[in-house]
């Protein structure tokens, strides 16, 4: 074994651990469960980080990785599906072991990951980044609204992304495009506005008659409210009609797209096209197998220890990503995920090689909105673990937002993505 240092970079912004590699990195096998932003990225900083010597396995349906950061820019037309879609083998040049399945159940007891197509695998750690699922329970008839095609979310960007845009692109002009958003916490804070003002910026060149509903059944805008506000104002005035507190809890289809949406409280509303996003919850798998509490009703996130994002409910099982029960003011967002990711890499690495984990680990966050196909606004944040809170709070003036939108931060958010893409995938 070479005797050289490696640096854990990038698990913290501030404290880096120097750890020589480590022969107990060579026997065990550490598995990851979800290949997507959290759980691709885990894979390849437990290859970098352990100088290549972990065996890391990475379990995921997908040969291909879809990207929902600017998949809201397919639904306006300013881009396409494969100009955000990248090939999962790109992990295979580091050395990631990867098993195209699904998972069926997690056996935290014996170490055991039983999949759909092959034999049941053994883990020392697990890292599980299984994202969201939509709660079809929560609005009636959506379920069904949905398998018939009528009632899309687009909430996973792929076929789904572009069925949204084939129901757009026949919207008559003249016709209504309502688009719900649950209350918080839900995947992306910021996406269901950037989704309004893209497609309302399609809509005022190609439907100029149309009207644009943002039903919200939060009291305010969830981020960038006041940037939101002004370009809508500025620019969608009577296009875009937002309307907070609206809690949609049932919906009625006839036999095309489109049709009723009914509320908690308020009236029901008619549309062309209902794109109508309904509570979320972690990944299936993570609800199955207790990572969210046991019982009948489990919980709808899963808690962390956040300082390792390990289980406090399964030994040597780590959840990140969307999935987890969040910090204050940490969103459940790509970068949070990819942040997650390498502070668990890191943790898993500290404790395979029997050393402490970093004491003071840091997440960054930016969050890029297109508000139409050229320009963008951010928000930005760094979150620090506070030993004595067990929690993340927000580092005092830290991040910040933009002063309005701009075609350069449009250049800024093509590029965070594409770093983000190469990040996880290498
Ligand atoms: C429209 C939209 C716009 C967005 N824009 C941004 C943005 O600009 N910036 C940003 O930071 N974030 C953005 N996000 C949020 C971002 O996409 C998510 O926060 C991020 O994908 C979360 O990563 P994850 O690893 O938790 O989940 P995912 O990336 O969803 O990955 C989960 C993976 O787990 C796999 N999986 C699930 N269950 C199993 C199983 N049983 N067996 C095997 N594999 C399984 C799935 O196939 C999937 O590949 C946006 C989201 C949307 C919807």
């Amino acid at each position: 074994m070479r005797r050289r240092d490696w640096i854990l970079a990038g698990a913290s912004l501030t404290a880096c651990a120097t750890v020589r590699a480590q022969p107990s990195w060579r026997r065990a096998r550490v598995v990851v469960v979800g290949g997507g932003i959290g759980g691709a990225t885990a894979a390849r900083y437990l290859r970098l980080w352990s100088d290549h010597q972990l065996e890391v396995v990475l379990i995921d349906p997908q040969a291909t990785f879809v990207s929902c950061p600017l998949s809201n820019l397919v639904l306006g037309g300013f881009t396409t599906l494969e100009a955000l879609s990248r090939p999962m083998d790109a992990l295979d040049a580091q050395g990631v072991h990867r098993i195209r399945d699904h998972v069926t159940h997690i056996d935290t007891e014996r170490r055991l990951v039983l999949l759909a197509g092959s034999d049941p695998l053994r883990y020392d750690k697990l890292i599980v980044s299984p994202g969201i699922d939509l709660d079809w329970s929560s609005v009636q008839g959506l379920r069904d609204a949905h398998q018939s095609g009528q009632i899309l979310q687009a909430w996973k960007a792929g076929p789904e992304t572009l069925a949204l845009r084939r129901q757009l692109e026949a919207l008559p002009d003249g016709g209504v495009f309502a688009l719900t958003i649950p209350e918080a916490p839900y995947r992306c804070p910021p996406g269901p506005y950037e989704r309004a003002s893209v497609v309302a910026a399609w809509m005022k060149q190609a439907r100029p008659r149309s009207k644009l509903l943002v039903l919200d059944a939060n009291p305010d805008i969830t981020s960038k409210a006041a940037l939101f506000k002004k370009v809508w104002a500025e620019r969608y005035a009577g296009l875009i009609e937002y309307r907070p507190l609206h809690k949609a809890v049932a919906v009625e289809t006839g036999r095309s797209a489109g049709g009723v949406v009914r509320f908690e409280l308020q009236s029901p509303e008619r549309a062309d096209v209902l794109n109508v996003l309904p509570a979320m919850h972690a990944g299936p798998l993570a609800r199955t197998t207790g990572l969210a509490g046991s019982g009948p009703a489990p919980g709808r996130w899963c808690p962390v220890h956040y300082q390792t994002f390990a289980s406090p409910l399964a030994a040597d099982v780590h959840v990140i990503g969307d999935a987890i029960q969040v910090a204050p003011a940490m969103p459940k967002s790509g970068h949070m995920a990819n942040a997650h990711a390498k502070v668990a890499a890191a943790a898993v690495l500290s404790s395979l090689a029997g050393l402490p984990p970093d004491d003071q680990p840091m997440l960054t966050n930016t969050c890029y909105s297109h508000v139409d196909g050229q320009q963008v606004i951010h928000v930005a944040s760094v979150h620090r673990y506070l030993a004595q809170e067990k929690t993340y709070r927000t580092v005092p003036g830290s991040g910040g937002v933009s002063d309005g939108p701009t075609a350069l931060e449009a250049r800024y958010a093509w590029h965070w993505a594409r770093t983000l893409w190469s990040d996880m995938l290498g």
